[in-house]
């Protein structure tokens, strides 16, 4: 099998431009080769080290698919996760496994001639839910001209991705012009225990969906367990966990939403696995996925949501561009995925990857790095 490895910057244009235009411009994207083909791409983490990413999948991924006959996505997650089990399962390795594994699905999916989201156990709704993913925005005036753009647009749901000193202020100026919008709030771990419950206590008045990662560390289950108690705001989490026995301990936390990203655990059949323990646990799934102007994982998500119960998924407000992908129809809050992934390759050369240092200021970072005067 050949396996073809692209770095890539698509650049992230939103309107008003958000502080993430840099740092959501990097993109890793793999084709396998055996006849049909398929894409697959690794999210690379914020922190934008995609050569980390990039140099698992030629180093060890690549030449070992070439020299051993593996058709199975699921038998090549497994292989693979024991093969690399000391650099450990998460992050890094299993962040290249996902691209690779999901691009054999997208293989299968044109071997057998039938889409994905019937490989995925066939389709039992024609569009999906999903709700606006912001980006960080400097100003509030920018998040509400955001809003305005996105409610014209269609979305009836949006998630926040505020600083921790701003966000209460934003969320009180949303609510006095948006009674109806849904509003979900992303904080990517800021807090301790104690600030993460005052702070559920203070946003509860504007009826917020979920609070996303309130806790450091976020995999800190017995703080998260204490908070779930508590907090009168669902607690959502899960695009920081990577094994099933982390998800479980997940679960068992009281969380309301999980949240796994199939572009970093491993791929599709990892996702299915989780998909079934949410299910025993009576938890909803409302996956992750980095709001940039790639589609190629999401594609993957949105057509096993078709398939599979999922409440919502994350979505971008951005347009993707479409002299490269065959991209997602949205229309009012619901998308209808292509039924596989389909790229231009020649256009990727419009796309070359900008190699910079790229430190995304999220959660309370901003406050931490930035010197204010
Ligand atoms: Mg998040």
């Amino acid at each position: 099998m050949k396996v073809n490895v692209f770095s890539l910057s698509i650049p992230f244009i939103t309107n008003p431009p958000s502080d993430w235009i840099d740092q959501w411009a990097v993109q890793l994207y793999v084709k396998v080769e055996d006849g049909e083909f398929g894409w697959g791409e690794t999210l690379v983490a914020g922190s934008g080290i995609i050569g980390a990413y990039s140099s698992v999948i030629s180093e060890l991924i690549k030449p070992f698919l070439e020299e051993n006959e593996i058709n199975s996505p699921y038998e090549l997650e497994n292989l693979l996760e024991k093969i690399m089990f000391s650099a450990g399962n998460c992050g890094v390795v299993t962040g290249a496994i996902s691209s690779v594994e999901m691009a054999l699905w997208g293989l299968k999916s044109r071997r057998m001639k039938v889409p994905l989201a019937e490989l995925f156990g066939g389709k039992s709704k024609s569009v999906v839910k999903v709700y606006g993913s912001f980006p960080r925005f400097s100003k509030i005036e920018d998040v509400i001209k955001a809003v305005e753009i996105s409610k014209e647009k269609g979305f009836d749901f949006i998630k926040l991705h505020q600083s921790p000193s701003t966000i209460l202020e934003t969320v009180k100026k949303i609510r006095e012009k948006y009674k109806e919008l849904k509003i979900a709030i992303d904080l990517n771990s800021p807090f301790d225990l104690n600030k993460a419950k005052d702070f559920s206590e203070k946003i509860s008045k504007y009826e917020i969906e979920w609070i996303e990662e309130p806790l450091w560390p976020p995999n800190d289950y017995s703080s998260l367990e204490k908070l779930t108690k508590v907090s009168p705001v669902p607690i959502a989490a899960g695009e920081n966990e990577y094994t099933v026995y982390g998800f479980k301990k997940l679960l068992e936390s009281g969380i309301s939403y999980l949240q796994p990203d199939i572009a970093k655990i491993g791929g599709v059949s990892k996702f299915l696995k989780i998909l079934e323990l949410a299910s025993s646990y009576n938890v909803k799934v409302a996956p992750h996925d980095r709001p940039d102007r790639s589609p190629v994982s999401l594609i993957y998500v949105l057509n096993l949501a078709l398939a599979r119960e999922m409440e919502i998924v994350e979505y971008p407000i951005a347009d993707f561009p479409e002299d490269l992908f065959s991209v997602p129809v949205f229309k009012n809050g619901y998308v209808k995925p292509p039924e596989n992934v389909e790229i231009n390759e020649e256009a990727l050369v419009k796309y070359p990857y900008i190699n910079k240092i790229r430190i995304l200021h999220f959660s309370d970072l901003e406050d931490k790095l930035i010197k204010h005067d």
